[in-house]
């Protein structure tokens, strides 16, 4: 470590590892600290304990100019987020090269936490003041529980320098590609933000891939997609500042249906606009693929814990008489659930639902007439969506896009009709409105009760305990699907836009922000201000007291969906 204010070099951290080798593996604590090495510092933040455990934390920090990067690259954020993103995937391919190289087991492994197809803010790539800043994890190397100080050595000090000079500096990259990753980004941010002065709640690029290949392959799909091609009366044309001007289909406010014949492209339609909210890295398909940033994806998911929502709008006079103002419940109904993941995205600041008929319970989308006179309206709890979806567009300016291809009966609340016919889209607007007129539904509407007046309710920080044994603090997450909170395990498996494993890490990591700040007083769209504007001021790295390389962004929409399902929630109603 640097003595006398001077940092010890490269040459320092070989000496040193050469004179631990062998040693049992508890004097690798001895490397952490800063080195020099010329054109970047090394700086070991954290040596793990035991060859087992979470590999050793290491940062890459490398001035700007160095890098040789040219200075347009950083001077817009959505520029600088793109080519940080493109930097961690090169630097994780070239790691995984390695491996081949270096030993057995997760010994002498080079790991960063890869960007997946969306480019989201991450810890793992960064610009900081003036400098590149990469955080990566290394398996330090052992026989046993004895320290192999050569090998330590190699990577350290030969194969961390190597990839810095392959994958760090501009001179050595593919120009182009960097260059793309940087215009990319800054054009769909560009043109997500176009989106709101338009009218419109989502843009689809003609030319663009949606199919993936397959449910849990989300690269593009490589044989045979057929690429998009909006409808005339639907395209719209925006000028973006690298692409230029491009076309493609815009989706209005208001209520959108998606319709077709099943297979025929409408479900991936909609995952693509669920994806949206993020931009997506070159070569992905939907680079120009961008959706309304409030949009949020809504599902039936029976089961789910639900802590006082007012779920009155969609769903009263339960059996019992149960009070649906302020309704929980440990194991929510499919109908119940989806009521209130709507009235919690709506509570989050959601301006757009998407929907899709696959995930819906049917009885909270459709009462047809034959059914209304088999059940009277006394004995339905449930007012189905199809009488809500307009009062909520024309009360509260909400938009939805809904894939329904199984009943007509939304035709008359429709302002846009969209069908997909072989992978292609057609305007059917006129037509589901002739169809309409001509053949009337016949059904009575069934609204039961106005919309609440959306305010947020107030969570009880004493309810999140993250207490775990003997840790005051305990909080974990598992892929995309669970956080551990506690003792608690909260399922977020059915919360289709938490895209990234970082993002679920941040996620825990704000929900113990979330306890502080919940004091009984601050409503939960209140705390999720707050916590956006902590982030929004020093990165997310401020969820953390350590520095650590496995954070992406996240919305306020998700933070709030993993809260709303910790099953130990208390919230007061709302003032
Ligand atoms: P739907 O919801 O209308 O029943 P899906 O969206 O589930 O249909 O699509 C059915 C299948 O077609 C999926 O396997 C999907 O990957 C594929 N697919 C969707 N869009 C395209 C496209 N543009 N080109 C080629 N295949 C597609
Ligand atoms: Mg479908």
């Amino acid at each position: 470590m640097g003595k006398g204010g001077f940092l010890a070099s490269r040459d320092d951290l070989r000496t040193l590892l050469r004179r631990i080798d062998r040693r049992s593996y508890p004097a690798y604590k001895e490397i952490k600290g800063r080195y020099d090495f010329g054109d970047f510092t090394l700086v070991i933040d954290h040596v793990q304990g035991d060859p087992f455990a979470f590999p050793s934390r290491l940062r890459i920090l490398m001035a700007l100019d160095v890098a040789g990067f040219p200075v347009e690259l950083w001077q817009h954020p959505s520029r600088q987020i793109g080519v940080c993103s493109h930097l961690a995937h090169l630097f994780a391919r070239a790691a995984v090269r390695l491996r081949g190289e270096s030993g057995s087991g997760k010994s002498g492994e080079i790991g960063i936490d890869a960007p997946g197809q969306e480019v989201l803010p991450t810890t793992a790539c960064l610009v900081r003041d003036n400098r590149l800043e990469l955080r990566f994890t290394v398996g330090l190397p052992a026989r046993g529980r004895t320290i192999l100080g050569e090998q330590a050595a190699a990577i350290l000090c030969g194969q961390v320098p190597s990839l810095v000079e392959r994958t760090l500096r501009y001179p050595n990259l593919d120009a182009e590609d960097v260059h793309r990753a940087a215009c990319c980004n800054e054009d769909a941010d560009h043109l997500r933000a176009l989106l709101a002065e338009r009218d419109l709640v989502a843009f689809v690029a003609d030319g663009a891939i949606l199919p993936r290949r397959s449910g849990i392959d989300p690269r593009p799909l490589e044989h045979g997609a057929i690429p998009f091609a909006s409808p005339d009366s639907l395209r719209v044309a925006c000028d973006l500042p690298h692409a230029g001007r491009v076309t493609g289909m815009g989706v209005p406010r208001g209520v959108t249906l998606i319709v077709g014949g099943g297979f025929h492209g409408k479900s991936t339609l909609l995952a693509a606009l669920e994806t949206s909210v993020y931009n997506h890295r070159p070569g992905d398909g939907r680079e120009l693929v961008v959706t309304d940033p409030s949009a949020v994806k809504i599902r039936a998911e029976d089961g789910r814990y639900v802590a006082g929502v007012d779920i009155s709008a969609f769903i009263s006079d339960l059996p019992g008489g149960r009070d649906t103002r302020c309704f929980s419940t440990l194991d929510a109904s499919g109908s119940t659930s989806q009521a209130a993941n709507i009235v919690e995205a709506l509570e989050s600041g959601c301006l757009t639902l998407l929907i899709d008929e696959d995930t819906s319970a049917t009885n909270f989308m459709i009462r047809d007439r034959r059914m209304q006179a088999l059940i009277a309206k006394d004995k339905e709890p449930i007012t189905p969506f199809v009488d809500n979806v307009r009062p909520l567009w024309q009360e509260r300016e909400i938009s939805t896009v809904l894939v329904m291809g199984g009943s007509g009966d939304y035709f008359e609340c429709a302002d846009t009709v969209i069908a997909m016919e072989n992978y292609r889209p057609r305007d059917l607007t006129a037509e589901a409105r002739e169809i309409a007129a001509r053949d009337p539904r016949q059904r009575q509407s069934e609204r039961a009760a106005p919309f609440a007046p959306g305010a947020s309710r107030i969570p009880l920080g004493r309810s999140l305990d993250p207490r775990r044994g003997a840790r005051p603090e305990s909080v974990k997450s598992r892929g995309v699907k669970t956080v551990l909170f506690g003792t608690g395990e909260i399922d977020v498996s059915a919360v289709a836009q938490i895209v990234h494993p970082g993002q679920l890490r941040a996620i825990g990591e704000a929900l113990l922000r979330v306890r502080a700040l919940a004091d009984g007083a601050l409503s939960l769209a209140d705390i999720l201000d707050r916590v956006a504007a902590d982030i929004e001021r020093g990165g997310l790295d401020v969820l953390v007291d350590r520095v650590v390389g496995d954070l992406c962004a996240f919305r306020r929409f998700e933070l709030a969906a993993a809260l709303n399902r910790l099953r130990t929630l208390e919230v007061k109603a709302p003032r």
